[in-house]
């Protein structure tokens, strides 16, 4: 149902960005080509009464970016609108990033490493087709923030940073902020979490050349895994496990960081 539909919106994309590049000069990463809606009158209004109900100054910026930026360009889950609406994406970028927090666009969140645009965010997100008793593992916890959104959606999650000081310092966002179905680990995640598995589904948000395959090994039958495959320019795949392997749909061109550690080592092939 939804995965078909998310599917079609994502192939209308000509390319997607989910990454922002290191800083230093080099091309920023392209963005959605397309542009949201103007509704900028409506948005305000939304706004200014979200404001004023919930006492919180970033619920207008934050319902404006589910309508204009997500449920505009076709995710429709509405679990998955709904995590989007009520994870504080202000909290988990640096401080001087944080006007920018809900913008259409990745954001530096240092180390070289970027939080994805909250479009990306919400599409991969309904691409796991997550039940609220899923176990879901995620390699590259960057800020925290995409897995506080699956933690809204699914039953508990795993997730795996390979850069210490991120790691410790989205574990220590998370555990102020209360996700307890938040489980995360400092390391390479290209083993996995071998004490934890089978997963219903697992995420990348960095991108290896080639599948690892004790990630695939992870999965049960019928689970879901959403990863972009490549080096500079990525292809955003949903592979679906089957008794008798892996079904692979290629879902959008896409840019993400790449995926360090072992994977880079056992190079593509
Ligand atoms: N999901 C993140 C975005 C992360 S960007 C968020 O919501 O903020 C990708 C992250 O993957 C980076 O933090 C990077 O350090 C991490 N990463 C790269 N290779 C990895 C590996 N082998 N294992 C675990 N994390 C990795």
């Amino acid at each position: 149902m939804s995965r078909s539909k998310a599917r079609s919106v994502a192939l209308a994309v000509v390319l997607v960005a989910a990454a922002a590049t290191p800083s230093g000069g080099a091309p920023k990463p392209n963005q959605l080509r397309t542009s949201p809606p103007q509704r900028n009158i409506q948005a305000n209004q939304v706004q200014a009464n979200t404001s004023n109900q919930s006492g919180d100054p970033w619920a207008g910026p934050r319902r404006d970016m589910v309508e204009l930026q997500i449920r505009d360009r076709g995710v429709n889950q509405s679990a998955v609108l709904r995590a989007m609406e009520s994870v504080p994406r202000h909290l988990f970028v640096p401080e001087e990033h944080r006007d920018e927090a809900y913008s259409d666009a990745p954001l530096p969140i240092g180390w070289g490493q970027t939080i994805s645009q909250p479009y990306i965010v919400a599409l991969m997100t309904q691409l796991l087709d997550l039940g609220p008793n899923d176990k879901v593992l995620e390699i590259g916890t960057g800020s925290g923030y995409h897995a506080a959104v699956l933690s809204r959606v699914a039953g508990e999650v795993y997730t795996i940073e390979i850069i210490d000081q991120l790691g410790r310092q989205a574990r220590s966002t998370l555990e102020q902020l209360g996700y307890q179905n938040v489980h995360t680990r400092v390391g390479d995640g290209y083993q996995g979490w071998p004490s934890e598995q089978p997963f219903d589904a697992i995420i990348l948000t960095a991108a290896p050349p080639k599948i690892p395959q004790p990630l695939i090994d992870q999965l049960k039958v019928g689970g879901r895994m959403v990863v972009p495959v490549g080096s500079y320019v990525q292809d955003l795949m949903l592979i679906t496990k089957t008794a008798q392997g892996i079904e692979k749909k290629t879902v959008a061109p896409v840019r993400f960081v790449p995926m360090t550690g072992e994977v880079q080592r056992k190079g593509p092939g």
